[in-house]
């Protein structure tokens, strides 16, 4: 048995926010799983903000994507044939070969999935990466405070939503920032207390005073999913001992040319704030910890999460442009086939 298997290759390094031509759409033939491997077809695959910097010939915590070669990434797929003991056939397996609708493995990176009742997409986006970057990010790092105020830009996307239902299950008020009316309104019905539709405030001032307005107690604990004037404002609103999670900083993705630095940094010293990057990474140890957490608020009703799905492999360049305009709702996906 041969399967053929369409995947998306990086035809082309962007210059500034990627074209569908950076991408190509090619297919290929897979020969029948030899001994100790197995045949995998993916049912439904991650798109990611980081994969943007992969794209870049530069050292960073993760290997530039290769010109000519497949991209990589998260993905869910289900066990078509097995020669490896530890897979059956039909189990159901995460990896880090997505952007491309099969494979075949030796098993190596590939993680049989455990549901427990969650539906398997959730394992790219609320249980998988981008959860344990939320969890991780504001509990270890951001420590909120019962009754502090917590401030989240991108807060409509796959890590800003649980952020800031984290939050609010921590006790804390809660200000959003996202990109449309539509995503406020979601927003607010999770309940977040204030949120800001940052392209209401295009100008640096009106954003310090979107900010000042919806949190006039001033800010504790800042997650940051954005930078540039989101980061301008939250250093103005912070308050003495605030805390800055610096999780990602997407405007500045797709420049090119460098943004300048924020002129008001001098408030870290006035305030004593910290500022803490992190790579997700750091608390893989902790996944138990983050899935138990989950699983009982899940269970209590305390969060919800949303999904924005593109349909079929050759839609999965516009999925992933789709991060940059601010077309996806909750986590980006890619259903590839079925369960
Ligand atoms: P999202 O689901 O939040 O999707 C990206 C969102 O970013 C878009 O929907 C858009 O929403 C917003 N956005 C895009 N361009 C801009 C811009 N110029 N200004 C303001 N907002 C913009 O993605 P994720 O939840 O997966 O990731 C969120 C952030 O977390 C990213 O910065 C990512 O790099 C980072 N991250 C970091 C990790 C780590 O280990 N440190 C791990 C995972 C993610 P809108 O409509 O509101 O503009």
């Amino acid at each position: 048995m041969t399967i053929k298997s369409r995947e998306i290759r990086l035809a082309s390094r962007p210059n500034g926010l990627p074209k569908p031509t950076d991408f190509e759409l090619a297919e290929t033939t897979l020969p029948e799983p030899g001994a100790g491997e197995v045949l995998v077809q993916n049912t439904w695959m991650s798109v990611d903000p980081y994969m943007r910097g992969r794209m870049i010939d530069r050292k960073s915590y993760v290997p530039p994507f290769q010109i000519g070669q497949p991209l990589e990434g998260h993905a869910v797929g289900k066990i078509l044939a097995s020669n490896n003991d530890n897979f059956t056939k039909g189990d159901l397996v995460l990896s880090m070969l997505g952007w491309r609708e099969a494979f075949i493995s030796n098993g190596e990176g590939l993680q049989k999935l455990d549901t427990f009742g969650l539906p398997p997409q959730a394992f790219l986006g609320v249980a998988g990466m981008p959860g344990l970057t939320a969890w991780g990010g504001l509990l270890e790092i951001g420590k909120p405070k019962s009754g502090e105020t917590v401030f989240v830009s991108g807060a409509a996307g796959a890590v800003g939503s649980l952020v800031c239902q984290i939050a609010k299950i921590k006790g804390c008020r809660v200000v959003g920032s996202a990109g449309s009316q539509a995503k406020c309104d979601w927003l607010k019905s999770i309940g977040v207390d204030e949120v800001i539709n940052y392209k209401e405030h295009p100008s640096q001032a009106e954003l310090m005073a979107a900010l000042k307005a919806a949190a006039p107690d001033g800010v504790d604990v800042y997650f940051e999913n954005v930078g540039g004037d989101h980061l301008v404002a939250a250093l103005e609103a912070m308050n003495m001992n605030g805390r800055i999670v610096v999780c990602g900083l997407i405007s500045g993705y797709n420049d090119t040319e460098p943004q300048p630095g924020p002129w008001n940094l001098f408030n870290v010293i006035g305030k004593s704030l910290r500022i803490e990057g992190f790579v997700v990474t750091k608390f893989m140890d902790k996944t138990p910890a983050f899935i138990k957490d989950l699983g009982e608020w899940f269970a209590a009703g305390k969060i919800q999460s949303r999904e924005t799905v593109e349909h079929g492999i050759e839609n999965a360049p516009t999925a992933f442009l789709k991060l940059f305009s601010g077309g996806n709702e909750g986590k980006m996906l890619v259903k590839l086939g079925d369960e």
